[in-house]
């Protein structure tokens, strides 16, 4: 096409376009891409003036047009942004940037698995629904030429990519012309085969059918006519080869005759006519139940309107049928633009138009509109809204597949939509290559790598911050097993300690009539609700050795606890922490420090020094204390320590008290000031210590320090 071609094109239906700007594009594209050629030995320069003619079909504005003529030049040639900026101002600039950005994404990585996020993605990213109008025309255009490309791998990833991309996105924003020929042209050399046995098939079917088809057609159109309907054109249309082929894979039909692939379309003056029309063709044949679909009151959420409905015809075939106006059928065909067309056509009261602006605009706007606000419940392609995308964010795994996260999305969020063992197993992350805390949000484009540790187990303080309910589904059932494991383990020392107490042993084949008594499926689970209520397991014991219960009773009726036989303790190191067992947070218990369990029903033991203050509370209640004890074997990994240090006040007095603590390899994990003087601070401190000498060795070595004035464990 020539310059003048294109200019006359675009003059006739816009005749204030910018025609300076579009022949200063027209040249400096000619410019930039020089000498280089296309795969077909064509000036590479034909291709974005193609690209800017099919623009054209849509009415687009200048700046559209112009982008299609700049579209390849920042990627392609020398050319830059700050070029065009310069020449063509920031509009322009900011559009050939979109359509950069897009290429961009393309090549970056293989993503047959994942159509759907990456349509998704070029929705969101096209932030200008114009960059998208660019970016299809150039799509259309390379398909268009796909043959030229001797690599047969290369032309079918593109078709591939095409049909589940780029025809989806078409037909998303309304444009069903650009996605029937986008899916023709992709099943042409994705499957050609296929393709010409089913054009071959109708071409057979039309020479020996064209009665059928004629004959419903002709007799639709009296019917319409007879019952009042005079303005009506009914036409029949043979389905596209590769929407017949999508159906045959679908669901293994055939196709006997011509009537049907073919859908005829009633298309009449206004509203009022399409429900007129139904309501004639439903009341003279019988309409297949189901088949009903009114996208009028309803449309898609592309803006497409019709209503749809299939009925039995005179000889018992099947005949589908479409009903719209000229306005709707139009829009279906070209998309909005056409819908605008029809409203400046239609003047009102001869009011002068909208500024330039508003009228180049609006349907553009409309669009946008409908995109964001309408959702049809028949809407096949996107179930999502448009402006839940910009709910979402989407990263890249080290891979370079895509994933759609919602937007306050973290790491954890990632690795658990990436498998749920990575989830669980997750120990930190790195984020474009650098390590970042677990509770960051991910943004757009970030590419995400999860460091994994096999020993490591879901954290209950991820459900902070987590934002997919994958996420949190995981991680809460891990916490549900988990605590159901830890209450059943303790349950189990409980209840054998019991079993002792009486003299005998604990064998869990006898257990059957306790199960039985708290509806119990196995042993498992009345270990749990022992270890959730332990003063049950007595009950117990009694149940299945009666005897030697009430014996028990008649000799020492009073029995406190505290004082008793030289039976072990429970030993809770290994159970984890915040489980089934919990650590005070009043006196902070430490492997060696002398312990006291008291038991809340359903939540499990909380463990005290024996000092503590706080169990005075308890003391009227001797059936929830319980004897624990740390076994010392047991590798019981970290405690926290709280101290209480008073330290002078000068410069670097904190830095002498962490530099001492972190000598003797303790980890600070808290710091309160709780007081605070002209010569004194005091405070308390949190150390991740082993246990009571760990922390024993510390307090000395603070105490050694001249800055430090007091050091005591903390006792509230
Ligand atoms: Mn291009």
């Amino acid at each position: 096409m020539r310059q003048y071609e294109l200019v006359e094109r675009i003059k006739a239906y816009d005749p204030g376009a910018d025609e300076d700007a579009i022949n200063r594009a027209y040249v400096f594209s000619l410019r930039a891409h020089g000498s280089q050629v296309r795969a077909s030995g064509d000036p590479y320069f034909s291709h974005p003036v193609e690209v800017a003619g099919i623009l054209s079909e849509l009415k687009l504005d200048s700046a559209s047009i112009c982008t299609g003529l700049l579209h390849d030049t920042v990627e392609d040639t020398v050319a830059t942004l700050d070029d065009i900026e310069r020449q063509f101002g920031p509009e322009i600039m900011r559009l050939v940037d979109g359509v950069t950005k897009l290429s961009r994404l393309e090549i970056q990585s293989d993503r047959t698995k994942q159509a759907e996020n990456f349509r998704k993605l070029l929705l969101a990213m096209s932030e200008d629904i114009r960059v998208l109008f660019v970016k299809l025309a150039d799509r259309l255009h390379n398909m268009r030429t796909l043959h030229h490309i001797d690599s047969l791998e290369k032309r079918q990833r593109i078709a591939r990519e095409t049909l589940d991309i780029y025809a989806p996105l078409a037909s998303r924003i309304g444009i069903a012309h650009w996605k029937d020929e986008l899916e023709d042209l992709a099943f042409l050399h994705l499957n050609p085969e296929a393709r010409q046995s089913i054009i071959a098939r109708l071409g057979f079917l039309r020479q020996h059918d064209t009665d059928v088809v004629e004959k419903i057609r002709a007799e639709l159109q009296s019917l319409l006519v007879d019952n009042g309907l005079s303005r009506v054109a009914v036409l029949g249309r043979e389905k596209r080869p590769y929407s017949i082929w999508k159906k045959m894979e679908r669901k293994n039909v055939e196709f006997e005759q011509l009537s049907d692939i073919v859908a005829f379309r009633v298309v009449v003056e206004d509203i009022g006519a399409c429900y007129q029309a139904l309501g004639t063709i439903h009341s003279h044949y019988r309409m297949v139940p189901g088949r009903f679909k009114d996208f009028i009151s309803t449309p898609k959420v592309n803006g497409y309107r019709s209503l749809h409905t299939t009925v039995i015809g005179v000889e018992g075939n099947r005949i589908e049928i479409q009903i719209r106006t000229r306005e709707m059928h139009d829009v279906a065909e070209y998309g909005l633009a056409a819908h605008w067309k029809y409203k400046q056509d239609a003047k009102v009261d001869g009011q002068a138009p909208v500024a330039t602006e508003g009228r180049q605009y609006r349907w553009l706007r409309e669009l946008l509109d409908i995109l964001e606000h309408a959702a049809g419940p028949d809407e096949f392609l996107e179930h999502t809204k448009m402006e839940m995308f910009a709910d979402q964010v989407f990263v890249f795994t080290p891979k370079g597949e895509l994933i759609g996260l919602p937007k306050s999305a973290t790491p954890i969020d990632f690795a658990y939509a990436v498998h749920s063992e990575v989830g669980d197993t997750c120990v930190g992350s790195k984020v474009n290559g650098r390590m970042v805390p677990l509770r960051t949000c991910l943004q757009n484009g970030d590419q995400v790598e999860v460091l994994t540790s096999k020993t490591s187990t879901p954290n209950p303080i991820w459900l902070n911050f987590v934002a997919t309910g994958k996420a949190r589904t995981r991680i809460r059932r891990f916490i549900r097993q988990q605590q159901h494991a830890e209450f059943a383990r303790l349950g189990k020392e409980v209840l054998g300690k019991a079993f002792r107490q009486f003299g005998h042993a604990l064998r869990e084949k006898a257990l059957a009539p306790a199960l039985k008594r708290y509806s119990c499926a196995n042993s498992d689970d009345l270990f749990a609700a022992v270890g959730q209520a332990p003063h049950i397991a007595r009950d117990i014991v009694g149940m299945i050795h009666p005897d030697s219960v009430k014996k028990a009773e008649q000799q020492r009726p009073k029995r406190t606890r505290g004082r008793k036989t030289k039976e072990q303790p429970i030993q809770i190191r290994g159970l984890i922490p915040g489980m089934a067992v919990h650590f005070a947070g009043c006196c902070h218990p430490l492997p060696g420090d002398r312990i006291v369990g008291i038991v809340t029903t359903g939540k499990g033991v909380t463990v005290h020094t024996i000092d503590c203050d706080s169990l005075q509370q308890f003391v009227d209640q001797p059936e929830r204390w319980l004897d624990v004890a740390w076994n010392t074997d047991a590798d019981g990994g970290m405690h926290t320590g709280r101290i209480d240090v008073v330290v002078t006040n000068e410069p670097g007095s904190l830095s002498t008290l962490s530099t001492a603590i972190a000598k003797n390899g303790g980890n600070i994990s808290n710091l309160k000031i709780t007081g605070r003087s002209e010569d004194f601070f005091e405070m308390l401190v949190d150390i991740q210590v082993e246990d009571v000498r760990h922390l024993a060795n510390i307090m000395a070595a603070l105490r050694a320090d001249p800055v430090i004035t007091s050091v005591e464990r903390a006792r509230s």
